[in-house]
Formats: structure tokens, C-alpha cells, sequence
């Protein structure tokens, strides 16, 4: 193992926010990069937003990722090989015995009921790896509280003194951290200690140009587990948030992530979230999924998401599954798709009702086809299917796709859907009939026009 040693420590506040976990990302692949620690501990002081669901959300956002942590309190103090992570909730002990060794400094003073640190009035200068040296003026720096009234201690002195106790060497956090970090730079000189080095890496600015805040529609990491994304596919998006792989390059496996995630290739402007490119990133891994995982994930996300499929019959289940996987790109998507199939009653969109039931030759087509159906024999297949709109679209001197595109609506209420051999394939002969039998049923009960 190498001496290096990183920490993702998230506060709780509810929601694992996407800069959050892309943090812990970047921490968790330098660590396997580098053959080092990755350490989680969670900065629960502030009791007062501290819950336990919150932290829950933390663990659940991580383990979604894959992101493991190396090491945990024994409950009081530390042992190695603990999976658990560290609560400074716990560590009140070590902030007492390191407070001591501040104020014997003689750079703390009371005020008011608080202990603050003076802070110096020197230009602080943080090196950076990812921004370089900045230098901060200190001239009216305002000293520090390290320990409020109520004689908790604050958020700058715990976060030094646990990355100090923890050996961390690597503190790689978002830029907005940087003038927190010439802080700490004091109190780790007035605690005679070497601070570690600090990679500040660049914001997540939503589609505006401000930064991401939690506000931001798919801001919480858990958005995504719930809409049925692939958890490869969010993290290999994350990566490219401020991280470059190489020229053009955009699906990098883990393994390969993990090989070739370097600090120094961290950028430093800052990184647009782009939703659209989240989307396309995640398709590309739905479509590599093998099927057997795929089918493991699609289970999940249709017991999450369309829990009334469990009751379809498995082959009408498995095939729709199969054919809708070219067309749709998540768990959610899917779940929406499989709708128009969960019942016979199904309902039919403003869009088809418009574009397909408002046709005046659509009753006169529908009963062709219907007839059509009716003459096969033995079970439907993709050809079958495809010659009984092409003979209904000939005789009505129409191009297949018009009868195509009226079939679909005329079996799922929906004008976009899995491709439609295929799916009529899927939905077999019986009802196929009882579908097209139905729509021409209420379209000549004048029930399909356009919504009111
Ligand atoms: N609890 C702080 C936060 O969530 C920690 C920052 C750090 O990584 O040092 O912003």
C-alpha cells in the first residue's frame, strides 16, 4: 500500500448533492490509483441538521457508485480493516486534546463565551496542485472561532485536526474550499504540523453559468438511482466533470479510470453539468450491459418503478423488455414504456388520438386490418406482421409507414413505442386482435378523437 491517503468528509445534509459524490469520486479513484486509503468521515457536528437518514443517503449515494471506503472508528477510536466510516460526532476527545495544544500556543483568546484563533496577517498562500499558488491578502482577516459558545467545536478546526489525526495527505475538495484552506494553512502552522497537499478541483456551474446548487433539477445523486440510470454510466459522466481522459475520449471503463486517473490531469476551469450528455453517457452503457445484467437491473427498476409488471405473463414481460432496450436509455424510460401493455384498457395519448383517430380513413383501414390479423394462421411473427400492413397500406395506396404508424397507436394508445414487427411479435396473435378489435370498436363509437 502506498502512503497515500485521501477522505471524502460530507456533511449531512440530506442529499448527497452531484458535486458531492463527484468529490468523493475523484478521491476514491486517486486512492485506487495510487494504491492508497480512502477514508470516509462524515462532519456531523452540527447537530442540528444532523440526522440519521441523512447520513443513510450518504452511504447509499456511495455504495450506488461503488465507492468503498478502507477504514472506520471501533467506536470511540479508530482500528484499520473496520469497513465503518468515522463520525466526528465521536471524536470529541481528540478536538479536546488537540484545543489544549492550540491554546498553550498562545494564539486563542475568549471572546464572548467563544475561543477564536488569530489569525495572521501575512499573505497566505495556498500551493495548489490543480490552481497553482494562490496567495490570499490577510491584512483584515477577521480571527477565527474554533469553538463556539455552546463549546462545539467548529467546522476549520475539526476539519484540520482529522485530516491531521487521519494521516491524510491528499485533500482534494471542491474550489470552493479554497479560502477555507489558507484557514487551515494557519492552524496547521500554529499546530507545528505539515498540512497535506490540496487539489481544489474546479465547480459543477448548471445550464445558467452559477454554480450547481441543490436546487438544481438532478442536483441529488439519488434523482438519478430513482429515474433507473446506470451507476457506471453516472460515474463515468462525474469523471469527465473535471477530469480529462484524453482527446475526444468520453466512455472509459473503471478499470481504465482507475489506471489512468492522475491529479494533474484535473482541469481548472470550471465544468458545465449537462444533462443531455448524462443521458447519452448512460445509453451508451445500457446498450453494453451484457443481458444477463441487464436483465438483473431491469428487474430491479420494473419492481421499483412498474411494480404491476411482476403480475404480466414472464414471455410478454421478457420480450417487451428485450425489444424497448434499443429504444429507451433507463430504468424510468422503461418503466413508462411498459405501461400501455400492463392492462387491455389501456388509455390512448392526445398525441395519437390527433395524429392517427382524426383520420377519416382510419375506421375504414383499422377493419382491414383487423381482418388481416384474423387470417393468420398459426402463431404471428415479425414477417407475418410486416405483410399484413403492407397489403392493407398497397390496397389503400398508401405508404407502409402511415399503417404502420396507425397500428402502433391502435395497439399501445401511443404513436412512439418498441419497433412495431417486433412488438406485435411480442404481444402474439390473440391480442394483438383483441387490440385492434377494441380501438376500431371506440373509434366507431366516435370516442377517439381529439381530447376536448
Ligand atoms: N464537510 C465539508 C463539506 O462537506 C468538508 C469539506 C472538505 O472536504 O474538507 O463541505
Amino acid at each position: 500500500m502506498s502512503s497515500v491517503r485521501v477522505r471524502f468528509a460530507p456533511s449531512p445534509t440530506g442529499l448527497l448533492h452531484i458535486g458531492g459524490a463527484r468529490t468523493a469520486l475523484f478521491n476514491w479513484l486517486y486512492a485506487r490509483h495510487m494504491g492508497g486509503a480512502f477514508v470516509l468521515r462524515v462532519e456531523d457536528t452540527d447537530q442540528s441538521r444532523n440526522t440519521e437518514e441523512a447520513v443513510e443517503v450518504i452511504f447509499r449515494g456511495m455504495r450506488w457508485l461503488g465507492l468503498d471506503w478502507d477504514e472506520g472508528p471501533d467506536g470511540k477510536g479508530g482500528v484499520k480493516g473496520d469497513r465503518g466510516p468515522y463520525f466526528q460526532s465521536q471524536r470529541g476527545s481528540i478536538y479536546a486534546k488537540y484545543l489544549e495544544k492550540l491554546q498553550a500556543t498562545g494564539r486563542t483568546y475568549e471572546d464572548g463565551g467563544a475561543l477564536k484563533f488569530k489569525m495572521p496577517k501575512t499573505p497566505g498562500v495556498v500551493k495548489d496542485l490543480v490552481c497553482g499558488d494562490v496567495t490570499f491578502d490577510r491584512t483584515n482577516e477577521p480571527d477565527l472561532v474554533i469553538r463556539r459558545k455552546d463549546g462545539t467545536p467548529v467546522f476549520h478546526f475539526v476539519n484540520v485536526v482529522d485530516d491531521l489525526e487521519m494521516g491524510i495527505t491528499h485533500v482534494i475538495r471542491g474550489e470552493d474550499h479554497l479560502t477555507n484552506t489558507q484557514k487551515h494553512l494557519a492552524l496547521y502552522e500554529a499546530l507545528g504540523a505539515e498540512p497535506p497537499q490540496f487539489a481544489h478541483i474546479p465547480l459543477i456551474l448548471n445550464q445558467s453559468g452559477s454554480k450547481m446548487s441543490k436546487r438544481d433539477d438532478g442536483a441529488a445523486l439519488e434523482f438519478y438511482e430513482k429515474a433507473g440510470y446506470l451507476p457506471a454510466g453516472v460515474r463515468n459522466y462525474l469523471c469527465l466533470l473535471g477530469w480529462s481522459p484524453g482527446e475526444n475520449e468520453e466512455i472509459v471503463p473503471l478499470d481504465q479510470l482507475i489506471q489512468r486517473f492522475e491529479l494533474k490531469n484535473l482541469n481548472r476551469s470550471n465544468a458545465r453539468f449537462d444533462a443531455v450528455k448524462l443521458f447519452w453517457v448512460n445509453g451508451e452503457y445500457w446498450r453494453a450491459l451484457p443481458d444477463a445484467e441487464f436483465e438483473k437491473f431491469t428487474s430491479e427498476c420494473l419492481a421499483r418503478a412498474c411494480p404491476q409488471s411482476s403480475s404480466m405473463e414472464p414471455a410478454l414481460r421478457d420480450g417487451l423488455r428485450k425489444i424497448m432496450r434499443e429504444k429507451v436509455r433507463t430504468g424510468q424510460e422503461l418503466a413508462d414504456w411498459f405501461e400501455p401493455y400492463l392492462t387491455e384498457d389501456f388509455a390512448y395519448s392526445d398525441d395519437a388520438r390527433k395524429k392517427q383517430f382524426s383520420n377519416p380513413d382510419a375506421i375504414k383501414l383499422l377493419s382491414a386490418l383487423l381482418a388481416g390479423f384474423t387470417e393468420i394462421s398459426g402463431s404471428l411473427d415479425d414477417a407475418k406482421a410486416e405483410a399484413v400492413c403492407q397489403k392493407v397500406a398497397l390496397e389503400a395506396s398508401l405508404k407502409p409507414a402511415k399503417v404502420i404508424h396507425l397500428v402502433r397507436a391502435s395497439v399501445s394508445g401511443r404513436t412512439v413505442g418498441p419497433s412495431l414487427f417486433a412488438l406485435l411479435t411480442v404481444l402474439g396473435l390473440d391480442r394483438v386482435k383483441v387490440r385492434l378489435g377494441r380501438t376500431l370498436a371506440l373509434l366507431k363509437e366516435g370516442q377517439l378523437g381529439v381530447a376536448a
